[in-house]
């Protein structure tokens, strides 16, 4: 790697100093560490080039040594020399991918789900949801260590701050990830959140649902989702809509449907039939001789969106109900009748009948 390119993966000016090189590599090689982010090729690609960057400016005359006997070097020896940093970086995402036993949770959308009534979306409601959120515990604020344990040296670099990798004749050092190149670790597991910094509680969270709102729509609530245990960040809270069956409604749009059942008699005499809207109850005409499956349309008693537009109908399909289990007297009337009906009151059997016949013929 060249000098110029090492300075600026860095973020550092010509001829740094020891400690500006330090600290520069500390804080870039701690953000981009494999064990803060696991599985993110982007992130080991930075960690790479940092940590090479870091090598190269830290003794240019002897990677230069090493790199060039006397002169230029071929490019066999190159590929040996990547090869060994390829070896050292295998060492350390292999460590990265090995299950920590004390995984410090990142902040995280929460998911959760409300479930609403067709009545409840004929206006704006509110609605109260309570939710398990993950929270950056008090008593340790995120550490995951007792408050006041005696400090001791980090037992993954064993006090050093860095841990050393070694493969060969190369050798490199990255800052250790578990104490944040300090060096330093407190002792007992924090009682209140078992070392985990962080700890679920229950609240209870305030949701403003839209009129008309959709199946499947999702209400984000920022910052109350699930909280970092070392920064205190909270993702989001996501809420998606779940419509809640309705015994004798169901929604199409922002209309909405009803099956009426009629008797035969009824819809063959004429009849005023009380049906639930989603507000109250009406009184409709059904007029004599309605047919099966003949719709009605109360206009915008349906769901109606926020501003008013695109508002739905209140649709009534009305169901012809054959009656069943008659009594002797039912039968007898309904045999008398039948002998008694015409053609002319059955248009649609007759016109059936007719057009039979003409196939038949
Ligand atoms: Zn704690
Ligand atoms: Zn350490």
């Amino acid at each position: 790697m060249k000098v110029a390119d090492a300075l600026k993966i860095l973020g550092l000016e010509r001829n740094p100093s020891g400690s500006q090189l330090k600290s520069a590599y500390k804080k870039l090689a701690l953000e981009f560490h494999p064990d803060r982010n696991p599985g993110d090729p982007e992130a080991e690609r930075r960690f790479k080039q940092i940590v090479i960057a870091h090598e190269t400016l830290k003794n240019p005359k002897r990677s230069a040594d090493r790199a060039t006997p006397r002169g230029r070097k071929s490019a066999r020896q190159r590929g040996e020399y990547e090869e060994k940093w390829e070896d050292i970086f295998s060492h350390i995402f292999r460590s990265a991918r090995e299950p920590e036993d004390k995984q410090k949770s990142a902040p995280g959308d929460l998911h959760a789900q409300v479930e609403v009534t067709l009545e409840e979306l004929t206006r704006d409601s509110e609605k109260e949801v309570s939710v398990s959120r993950r929270v950056r515990c008090a008593s340790c604020e995120g550490s995951g260590f007792e408050a006041g344990a005696q400090r001791s040296a980090c037992p993954a670099c064993k006090g050093a701050g860095e841990v050393r990798y070694r493969q060969g004749l190369a050798e490199l050092w990255v800052p250790c990830s578990a104490c944040d190149g300090s060096g330093e670790h407190t002792g007992e597991a924090c009682r209140a959140c078992m070392g985990e910094g962080v700890t679920s509680r229950r609240e209870n969270v305030m949701l403003a649902i839209p009129a008309a709102a959709k199946e499947g729509a999702q209400i984000k609530l920022k910052g109350k989702g699930d909280e970092d245990a070392r920064t205190g960040e909270a993702g989001d809270l996501i809420v998606t809509v779940r419509a809640k069956p309705h015994p004798l409604f169901q929604r199409e749009g922002n209309d909405i449907l009803l099956d009426l059942p009629v008797s035969f008699s009824q819809a063959a005499l004429g009849h005023e039939a009380l049906i639930p809207t989603l507000k109250d109850a009406r009184k409709i005409k059904i007029p004599a001789g309605i047919q099966s499956g003949r719709e009605f349309r109360l206009k915008g008693e349906g769901l109606s969106p926020a501003g008013g537009r695109n508002t739905g109908d209140l649709r009534i399909r009305v169901i012809v109900e054959t009656p069943t289990k008659l009594s002797e007297r039912q039968r007898e009337i309904l045999a008398e009748f039948q002998e008694i009906s015409s053609p002319s009151t059955h248009p649609r059997t007759r016109s059936f009948l007719e057009k039979m016949r003409g196939l038949l013929e």
